[in-house]
């Protein structure tokens, strides 16, 4: 099997604040086979003498949705039809979801979960890349996002499967894994996207959510719930899932935050959505939105204080665009009073988690040799990874897919 012997590097993970010097990372065909202190001065032949330079785990998106929106894709997306000219095919899009398969690698993100999408973007661009035909970061998918009869599904069509009363929510998470979900997403309460929804309420009852995380459970997936307002967030909490997605009302609920940290259930706190809707996209929304997202944007950056202060696990999840720009996420965390390790941590361990890897996230063996090479202390400043010019690698399998060794 192929062998690649990284020499006299600095690793910076999730299991020590301060960064491990001269250490020697053994890869393995995709896996890491072993992590060591470096002995002697010279690096062993064959080994790739790194001169004490920064490794770090690949970075994990919690939250994305792939898509070809110009908003979330930026120069990426394609160009609009002329006037006189035939409207473009809709197959464009399978183009612009492999450009941004590569700016996710370049970027560092060899791994993304998709929390929906139109038409199972997601399920084919995870099949392409397992297939070989277009590099890419690993894949997870959720099929389609579960929705009660709601007003958000007139809006967001393909990417919705509607679904009442416990048997037909069991039928749909059924319908998600026989389209080739990896786990099952669901709209515990609106969305702060669609104006004629509250995202303060439960859309979901008990009975429904209560069949919906014991059947994927019972299946052997697990749940991300969409969760803004307390009554989401409570009802998505009591349930069972396994991640809140955005959960910006939790600090208003110090009991459910204890109760996530009590069960390992992972915060994904999009905080950057907010500023998406609240600032850098406004313009194309009904301004009630923004002004929600105002509000919104307040409660989530509290939230994270909170959550952070109660223990739960937290992951990186962008929730924006364009690919590649996602470290933007650890910024904002950082900037919202986490340190840069615990935003690092995030974008890796807390990710992981979310996502249900065991085998990522950490730079140690049996894990995937997923790994950024770096000339800086990224925990001198995260910002380093919205700069992926900056990297030296990023090797994603054990095999390089940007920069050099
Ligand atoms: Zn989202």
């Amino acid at each position: 099997m192929r062998e690649l012997v990284l020499w006299n590097a600095t690793i910076v993970d999730a299991r020590s604040s301060s960064p491990r010097e001269r250490m020697s990372i053994t890869v393995r065909g995709g896996s890491i086979a072993d992590v060591g202190m470096v002995d002697g001065e010279r690096a062993p032949e064959g080994a790739v003498d790194l001169g004490g330079a920064y490794v770090v785990p690949g970075l994990i998106d919690a939250h994305i949705h792939l898509g070809d929106d110009a908003a979330m894709v930026g120069d990426l997306a394609v160009p609009l039809a002329m006037r006189g000219e035939a409207p473009h095919a809709r197959e464009l899009v399978y183009f612009v979801l492999a450009n941004a398969a590569r700016a996710f690698l370049r970027a560092g993100i060899t791994t993304i979960r998709d929390v929906g999408c139109y038409d199972d973007n997601a399920i084919v661009l995870r099949e392409a890349i397992r297939l070989g035909l277009t590099e890419g970061p690993s894949i997870l998918s959720c099929g389609r996002i579960i929705s009660a009869t709601a007003p958000g599904a007139v809006l967001f069509k393909s990417m919705y499967e509607e679904a009442d009363g416990p048997w037909q929510i069991r039928q749909c998470v059924r319908n998600q894994l026989r389209r080739g979900a990896d786990y099952i997403k669901v709209m515990a309460g609106g969305a702060r996207s669609v104006l004629r929804e509250n995202p303060e309420h439960a859309q979901l009852d008990r009975l429904e959510m209560d069949a919906l995380v014991d059947e994927a459970h019972r299946l052997g997936v697990r749940v991300a719930a969409h969760a803004e307002g307390l009554g989401a967030v409570r009802l998505a909490v009591e349930a069972g899932v396994d991640t809140v997605e955005h959960g910006l009302s939790l600090h208003r609920a110090p009991e459910l935050l204890d109760h996530m940290a009590r069960h390992g259930m992972v915060l994904v706190p999009t905080l950057t959505t907010f500023h998406d809707v609240a600032e850098r996209i406004a313009h194309r929304f009904e301004p009630r939105l923004v002004e929600q997202a105002k509000r919104q944007k307040e409660e989530a950056y509290k939230t994270l204080v909170a959550a952070r202060d109660a223990g739960v696990v937290m992951a990186m999840g962008f929730d924006s665009g364009p690919p590649g720009a996602d470290a933007l996420e650890m910024v904002r965390m950082v900037e919202g009073g986490l340190s840069a390790h615990a935003a690092l941590s995030a974008a890796t361990v807390g990710s992981a988690r979310a996502l249900g890897l065991t085998d990522a996230g950490t730079v140690e063996a049996e894990r995937r040799a997923d790994l950024i090479v770096l000339g800086h202390n990224p925990l001198d400043d995260v910002a380093v990874f919205t700069r992926p010019a900056d990297f030296r690698t990023v090797i994603k399998g054990g095999s390089v897919v940007a920069g050099s060794l």
